[in-house]
C-alpha cells in the first residue's frame, strides 16, 4: 500500500508521529536482504557441516568431540523395548515422562542419546553465559510436577541441565537410557512388528514403537567459507566450548584468554550471550558479523517469593502462562493480559495498543486485512527502530553503533535480549568486522574478512547448527543413515521434494513411528510446549494401542494427502512474509520453497494443540489411520 489517498486518514493519523518513512525502511529492508541473497544464491547449502567435514579429519572430529562426560564402553544389546526415543533432551524427556503418566513402564522405554546424558541443548551447549531465552516459568516443562521453581527469570545452563537430569530422575528414565550412543540405522520388519535398531556401539536391538527427534539445532555447522581446516591455531564450535583452552566456566572467568586474539564468527541468538565473556577476557576480540541480530533489553532478575505467591502457585499455572506466552506473541489476539511482560511481548503488547486506539475511531476506518497488514508491518518497524536507537544510544563509536543495526521485520530472526551485549563494543579491545557477505575464507593465520587478513590465535565457531529434519534433502537423515519403512521405502525418498506427514508427527508408511518437532503442524516459539503438546498425544496413541491389542498404527495414505493438501494450501502466507526476510534459518537461508520451510504450517500453535488435545477427548485418535490388531498384545 502506497502512502497516500489509499491509506485510510485514520490510520494516517496513527503514524504521523512516527520517526521514519515506512517506504524507506521497507525499501532499506528489500536492499539488506538483497545483497545478502546475490552472494548467497545456494541457502542453507552454503554452510560446511561439522559432522562430514570432520570425517576424513581427525583435528576437526575432535572439535564434535563429548567434553563434558567419558565414554563407558557397555556391551551391545540385542534386546526387545517398548518404546526408543531418540534424543534425550527436552523432547525425549517429555516423550518419556508422558510415556509413565499413561503407565508405561519407565524399564520398557529407552532414551537414545549421542550425548553423555540428558539434556539435549543444555547437555552440549555450555558456553559462557548461556542461558535460555525465553522466560524460565515458560520455557522449563513440567515445573508443577517436580515442584521446581527456576531460580531467575532467564535461568542459566548449569540450572537447565539440573532440571532435565531431574525429570529424567523423577520418570525412572535413567534406567533403560543408552548415552553416547547414536542411531546408525531404524528400519521396520513388517514380520515381527517391530523396528530394527542399530547403533554406533555395535548395537542390534528391536523397538515396538519409536519417538524420534531430528534434532532441531543440534548438528553444529561451520561458516560457508574455504580453509577451515588449513588453521593452525586453536578452534571450537560454541556448542562444543573448550574450557581447557579458555579457562573459566559457564559463568565466565575465561582467564587463559588474557594473552590471546580471538575471532568469533556469528552473531546470532547464541554469540550475544558469548561476546561479553570472550570481550571481558580476551587480549582482542574480533567479531566477524554479517547479519546484525535485533538485540533489546533483558532484564534478568531473580525469583522472589512474593513473585512465585503471587503467579506460580494456582495449579495448572504453568500452561496458563505457556498458553499466554504463545498466544500473544503467534496469534495476535488484541486485548490478552500480558502475564509475562517481556522483550518477547513488548511488540504485540505495542500492537495491541494501536488496535485499541483504532477501535476508538472505528467510525473512520474499515478494519480490512490491508489495514491490519500495514499496522502489524508499521508496529514492527517502531519496534526495529527502538532496538537500532538503543545500539546508537549505547555503542559510542558511530560506525560501529551503525553497523549494529538490524534491517529486517523482527520475526525473521530470532529475537535477542542481553543487557551486556551492546556495551562490549566499548572495550577498547573488542572490533566488530561487518561484512553482509560474511567471512571470505580462513587461512593457516586468521580469518579474511572484506578482504583483509584478521591474524588470531583462536576462532570460535558462533554459526549454529543445521535444522533436524532438512538433511533428508540431502539423502540422509541427521546422523548420516535412513529410515526404512514398509516395503523398503526410505523416509528420505518420501521426502526428497518436501516432508509428507499426517499432523507433523507421523507419516504413512512408517508404522509405529512417530515425531516430535517436525514440519506441517505449527511453529511455537517456545519450541518446548510444542514437544511436550506432540509428547502427551503421542504417549496417549501408545497407551490406547497396548489397551485395546493394536500392533500396528499406520497413518492411511488419503489421510495424509488431505493433511498434506491443507498444508500447502495454508503455507503461502507465511511464506509470502518469509521471502521478504533477510536470509537465515527461519527462510532457509533465503531459499523458500512451498511446503518446505519451517512455516509450512496446518495453523497456529493453539488450534494445532487443540486439535490433538479434542482427538483425544473425542476418542478420535485413530481417525484415518490403519490399524492392525493382534490378541496377543
Ligand atoms: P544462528 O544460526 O542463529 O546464527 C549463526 C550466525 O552465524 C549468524 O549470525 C550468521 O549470520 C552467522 N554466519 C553464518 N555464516 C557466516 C559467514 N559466512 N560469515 C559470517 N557470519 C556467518 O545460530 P546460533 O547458535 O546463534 O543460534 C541458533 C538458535 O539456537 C537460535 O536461533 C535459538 O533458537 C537457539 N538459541 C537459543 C538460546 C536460548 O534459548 N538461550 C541461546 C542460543 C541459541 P546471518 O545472520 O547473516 O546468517
Amino acid at each position: 500500500m502506497k502512502k497516500g489517498s489509499l491509506i485510510p486518514r485514520a490510520l494516517r493519523e496513527l503514524e504521523v508521529d512516527i520517526p521514519f518513512n515506512v517506504d524507506e525502511v521497507r525499501a532499506r529492508y528489500d536492499h539488506e536482504r538483497d545483497i545478502r541473497l546475490k552472494r548467497r544464491p545456494e541457502g542453507h547449502g552454503q554452510y560446511i557441516s561439522l559432522p562430514e567435514l570432520a570425517k576424513g579429519d581427525a583435528r576437526l572430529a575432535a572439535m564434535l568431540r563429548d567434553r563434558w562426560t567419558p565414554v563407558i564402553p557397555r556391551p551391545p544389546l540385542s534386546d526387545t523395548v517398548h518404546v526408543l526415543v531418540i534424543g534425550a533432551g527436552y523432547g525425549g524427556l517429555l516423550a518419556g515422562a508422558r510415556l509413565v503418566q499413561q503407565g508405561v513402564d519407565p524399564k520398557s522405554i529407552r532414551l537414545l542419546d549421542a550425548a553423555g546424558d540428558v539434556g539435549g541443548t543444555w547437555y552440549f551447549n555450555r558456553y559462557p553465559g548461556a542461558m535460555c531465552d525465553i522466560e524460565s516459568y515458560t520455557y522449563m516443562p513440567m515445573l508443577e510436577e517436580l515442584a521446581y521453581i527456576p531460580s531467575e527469570k532467564y535461568c542459566h545452563q548449569p540450572e537447565l541441565l539440573l532440571h532435565s537430569q531431574m525429570i529424567a530422575e523423577k520418570y525412572g528414565l535413567y534406567q533403560n537410557a543408552c548415552f553416547h550412543t547414536t542411531c546408525t540405522g531404524l528400519e521396520w520388519k513388517e514380520s515381527r512388528k517391530v523396528w530394527s535398531v542399530s547403533t554406533d556401539r555395535g548395537d542390534q536391538f528391536y523397538a515396538r514403537f519409536v519417538i524420534m527427534n531430528f534434532g532441531t539445532l543440534t548438528q553444529p555447522k561451520l561458516p560457508g567459507a574455504s580453509g577451515v581446516e588449513k588453521f593452525r591455531g586453536h578452534m571450537f564450535h560454541t556448542s562444543r566450548w573448550d574450557y581447557e583452552y579458555t579457562g573459566g566456566d559457564t559463568t565466565g572467568g575465561l582467564i587463559n584468554l588474557h594473552g590471546k586474539r580471538v575471532a568469533i564468527v556469528g552473531t546470532g541468538a547464541t554469540a550475544i550471550q558469548v561476546v561479553p565473556h570472550l570481550g571481558a577476557h580476551a587480549k582482542h576480540l574480533t567479531v566477524f558479523q554479517r547479519t546484525p541480530s535485533s538485540v533489546d533489553v533483558r532484564n534478568n532478575r531473580k525469583t522472589t517469593p512474593d513473585f512465585v505467591a503471587s503467579n506460580l502457585q494456582k495449579p495448572g499455572w504453568q500452561k496458563e502462562r505457556m498458553d499466554n506466552f504463545t498466544i500473544i506473541t503467534q496469534t495476535n489476539v488484541p486485548g490478552v493480559r500480558d502475564m509475562i511482560k517481556d522483550g518477547w511481548t513488548k511488540i504485540m503488547r505495542n500492537l495491541n495498543q494501536e488496535f485499541i486506539t483504532l477501535r476508538k475511531n472505528k467510525d473512520k476506518l474499515e478494519l480490512d486485512s490491508k489495514v491490519i497488514s500495514r499496522m502489524m508491518e508499521v508496529a514492527d518497524m517502531k519496534q526495529m527502530h527502538s532496538v537500532r536507537t538503543r545500539a546508537e544510544t549505547i555503542v559510542t563509536d558511530l560506525r560501529t553503533a551503525n553497523h549494529l543495526k538490524p534491517w529486517y521485520q523482527q520475526f525473521c530472526k530470532r529475537p535477542c535480549f542481553h543487557d551486556e551485549y551492546l556495551p562490549t563494543f566499548n572495550r577498547p579491545n573488542v572490533e566488530l568486522v561487518h561484512d553482509p557477505l560474511g567471512i571470505e575464507r580462513i587461512t593457516e593465520n586468521g580469518v579474511v574478512s572484506n578482504g583483509k587478513e584478521y591474524k588470531v590465535d583462536c576462532i570460535v565457531f558462533a554459526t549454529g547448527f543445521e535444522i533436524g529434519f532438512q538433511a533428508s534433502e540431502r539423502g540422509f537423515m541427521v546422523g548420516g543413515y535412513d529410515i526404512i519403512g514398509r516395503g523398503g521405502m526410505k523416509l528420505s525418498e518420501k521426502w526428497s521434494k518436501g516432508p509428507r506427514t499426517l499432523k507433523s508427527f507421523s507419516t504413512h508408511g512408517f508404522p509405529n513411528f512417530f515425531m516430535q518437532n517436525a514440519p506441517q503442524g505449527t511453529f511455537t516459539t517456545n519450541f518446548v510446549q510444542k514437544l511436550d503438546e506432540e509428547a502427551q498425544h503421542v504417549s496417549y496413541i501408545i497407551a490406547k494401542m497396548k489397551r485395546e491389542g493394536i500392533v500396528v498404527y499406520d497413518p492411511s495414505k488419503r489421510a495424509e494427502e488431505e493433511w498434506c493438501d491443507t498444508i500447502y494450501r495454508r503455507s503461502g502466507r507465511g511464506e509470502k512474509f518469509l521471502k521478504k526476510c533477510t536470509p537465515g534459518y527461519y527462510n532457509r537461508e533465503g531459499q523458500v520453497i512451498e511446503g518446505k520451510s519451517l512455516n509450512s504450517l496446518w495453523g497456529g500453535p493453539i488450534q494445532f494443540f487443540q486439535l490433538l488435545q479434542k482427538e483425544r477427548s473425542e476418542n478420535t485418535v485413530f481417525a484415518g489411520i490403519d490399524l492392525e490388531y493382534s490378541a496377543k498384545l
